[in-house]
């Protein structure tokens, strides 16, 4: 904001002042067209599996349900159309909320068994894309944190890698607490290209986005992770070259709650 005043004395004797304020628009301006954007993207995804929901409902309806092999495959593909929408709105809810008005509670996360839980989760993807995981760090590690916001950032790091890995690839997991908490994800996958590191974490932002929405991929994973990283007071980097892989490393600071 500029604010400038002019002070004269006229011929009367009288003393006046003229007051002038502008204000720099462009950011406002900025942030006006980020939110457009925002929304024209939000509704773009949502529409992709609502229309083919009401396609095959209504070719179901029109007779195809008749057909017993023909139903099970619709009701196949209208399941992951449902499942696509419901993890575009959990993922557009949790990009929505700053974190200024919510508190979350500590806890104390025992990491490596935490890791261990959740590459659990993900035990049948591994197993068919063969990959080979390993995880480093001391296993008595406890890491006192807001979970539900570590929670998100771990399990999309650590979901990309699986998901960009190749076949028979290799995933590292580090992690240690030393001045600060330090967790990286590397895996030996396709890689980044610099120009698209610098965009990586945006919304909706991805590299091949035939690819990621094949593999369920929304490109609201990594700003879901700079954000909560940020809100927990920590950042993060990305050491990437194309066709050799990438290290995801988030760099959280020691709480003390006394
Ligand atoms: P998505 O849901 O598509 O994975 P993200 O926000 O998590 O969305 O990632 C954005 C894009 O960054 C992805 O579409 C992919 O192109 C790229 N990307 C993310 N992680 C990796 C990785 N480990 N290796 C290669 N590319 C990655």
């Amino acid at each position: 904001v500029l604010d400038t005043s002019l002070r004269f004395i006229e011929d009367d004797g009288n003393h006046y002042q003229v007051l002038g304020i502008a204000y720099d628009l462009t950011r406002v301006r900025q942030l006006e067209a980020m939110q457009k954007d925002f929304v024209s993207n939000v509704s773009h995804e949502l529409k992709t599996p609502v229309t083919s929901l009401l396609g095959f409902t209504e070719t179901l309806l029109d007779g195809a349900k008749d057909d017993p092999d023909t139903l099970k495959q619709f009701l196949e593909i209208m399941q992951k159309d449902a499942i696509r929408l419901q993890q575009l709105i959990q993922e557009i809810l949790q990009l929505s909320h700053d974190g200024k008005n919510i508190s979350y509670d500590f806890q104390q996360i025992k990491v490596y068994p935490f890791v261990q839980e959740l590459l659990h989760s993900y035990s049948k993807i591994i197993k068919e894309k063969q990959l080979s995981l390993a995880v480093t760090g001391n296993e008595q590690i406890t890491y006192l944190t807001k979970y539900e916001l570590f929670y998100p950032i771990i399990k999309n790091l650590i979901e990309n890698a699986i998901q960009y890995a190749p076949n028979g690839g290799e995933i590292t997991i580090h992690f240690a607490l030393e001045k600060e908490f330090t967790f990286s994800v590397q895996d030996n996958g396709l890689g980044i290209s610099q120009k698209d590191q610098e965009r990586i974490f945006e919304r909706f932002y991805r590299v091949d986005k035939a690819r990621s929405r094949h593999s369920g991929g929304t490109g609201l994973g990594l700003s879901i992770v700079q954000n909560y990283t940020e809100l927990l007071g920590g950042h993060i980097t990305l050491d990437s070259h194309l066709g050799l892989g990438s290290t995801f490393t988030v760099y959280l600071p020691i709480e003390k709650i006394n």
